[in-house]
């Protein structure tokens, strides 16, 4: 079963070496990279009949769609068995967790390099595009022999978590799967707390919380990471820290610990989201946000009361710099099919320092964040493959800068000339409903 479900693969493995090199512009991408790139097919790069589907109505209403395509948490496990026994000792697949339900949280290690990695994707559980866009990556990586696959094993150490949430995943929802007496049980310090401001219990983007409860697990973090729950912490706010209540988010400050300890810092940190399914460009209504990008989370810690002990690793210049890598390799593909083009800075007003990227941030990290145009309640797997590919292509970008080095000589300013996120034309973009719709 694992191996027909993603029929687009099994093409992707036969393509050419070359597939990519039109795409790609030599003033940005650099000589050294356009001989060899990846291999996979041509023919998501070129417009399709079903581009024109990008420019028409849309609506923000839930809908129950198939997703089928996507790769579930047993067909995971199945993928990432097989690339590790194919990469010739490459790919170290590890259960570094579990989630609260009891299914394993995988990370995979791939790379020697001085340079590490860290990316995670699924923490909600309907934003899929990058679970198997790691897959990809991991797949081209596992085998290749080319100048550039070597060059990455060499300078980096690359940590995938593909799917941090993996109940919420199977459930196909933003939350976790887990209740507030949950929490207390392993947290007896709480109990007579209010709950989490981010436990949901009602309905959320056509989800019934009801029956079974859960947590934004991306609220959930601290950057102290050695952070133990205090009731005077609670409910909290959106605007403050997390907690470490839920097993998920404990999992990956785990790793991003370990990796600390390994390489004195860990260099990168991506998240891999979806937001909402009808932002548009800026200077063109007829045209949707295909990708959102950002490497900025929280108000700067040197001027922050209470954060100023974060001030001296945080650098917010190396985020911006990334996200450039990002913007780049997008702009250079889509000279063939415009809406890998698409793409637009996130808010930068977010003050989140209970996500992940916000306490990673605070502890010195570059971060990047990927928002990919729609969760499956509004578009299914709709446009799977093209926005998996544009999720491909901007960490393809990045992680070729960061290993050549390329990406010091890349230009801050650049990323403030990315253009905002225009407004959202959903037929149903009610204020709830837009304000879960985003990371
Ligand atoms: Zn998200």
């Amino acid at each position: 079963m694992a191996a027909t479900r993603r029929p687009a693969r099994a093409v992707l493995a036969g393509a050419g070496a070359f597939a990519l090199i039109a795409t790609a512009s030599p003033a940005i991408a650099g000589p050294a990279d356009l001989s060899d790139l990846p291999a996979y097919s041509t023919q998501l790069d070129r417009p399709q009949a079903t581009d024109s589907a990008f420019v028409t109505e849309c609506s923000e209403e839930p809908r129950d769609l198939p997703i089928n395509e996507f790769t579930d948490h047993r067909e995971l496990g199945v993928e990432l068995d097989r690339i590790e026994r194919n990469s010739d000792g490459r790919v170290d697949v590890e259960q570094v967790g579990r989630s609260n339900r009891g299914r394993e949280i995988w990370s995979a290690r791939v790379g020697t390099g001085p340079k590490a990695v860290l990316i995670t994707s699924e923490i909600h559980g309907n934003e899929k595009t990058g679970t198997d866009a790691i897959l990809d990556l991991l797949d081209w990586l596992s085998t290749s022999d080319s100048a550039k696959a070597k060059r990455w094993l060499k300078e980096l150490t690359i940590v995938a978590i593909p799917k941090m949430n993996p109940d919420g995943a199977e459930l196909d929802r933003r939350g976790n799967d887990m209740t507030w007496e949950e929490v207390t049980a392993r947290f007896p310090q709480l109990r007579g707390s209010e709950p989490a401001w981010n436990y949901y219990t009602g309905s959320l983007q056509g989800d019934d919380y009801s029956d079974r409860p859960g947590f934004d697990t991306n609220r959930d973090y601290h950057p102290d990471l050695d952070y133990v729950p205090r009731a005077e912490d609670f409910p909290g706010t959106s605007e403050d820290t997390g907690w470490y209540i839920t097993p998920e988010s404990r999992t990956v400050r785990d790793v991003y610990r370990g990796l600390t300890a390994e390489f004195g810092e860990v260099d990168v940190y991506v998240d891999l989201h979806h937001q909402g399914a009808c932002y548009v460009m800026p200077d063109d209504p007829d045209e949707f946000v295909t990708l959102s990008i950002s490497g900025k989370f929280v108000d700067d810690p040197a001027t922050t009361q209470g954060y100023e002990q974060y001030a001296a690793d945080y650098d917010l210049d190396y985020s911006k710099l990334l996200n450039v890598a990002v913007y780049n390799a997008l702009q250079g593909a889509a000279n063939n099919r415009p809406l890998f083009g698409n793409v637009t800075l996130y808010p930068q007003d977010t003050n989140l320092p209970g996500t992940g990227l916000g306490s990673f941030a605070l502890n010195g990290s570059g971060t990047v964040l990927f928002e990919v145009r729609g969760q499956t309640q509004t578009l299914g797997q709709q446009y799977r493959a093209v926005l998996t590919r544009a999720v491909y292509i901007g960490l393809d970008g990045m992680l070729s800068a960061v290993a050549s080095g390329r990406v010091d000589k890349l230009d801050p300013a650049d990323y403030d000339a990315i253009p905002p996120r225009g407004p959202s034309i959903g037929s149903d973009a009610s204020e709830e409903r837009k304000a879960a719709s985003h990371r």
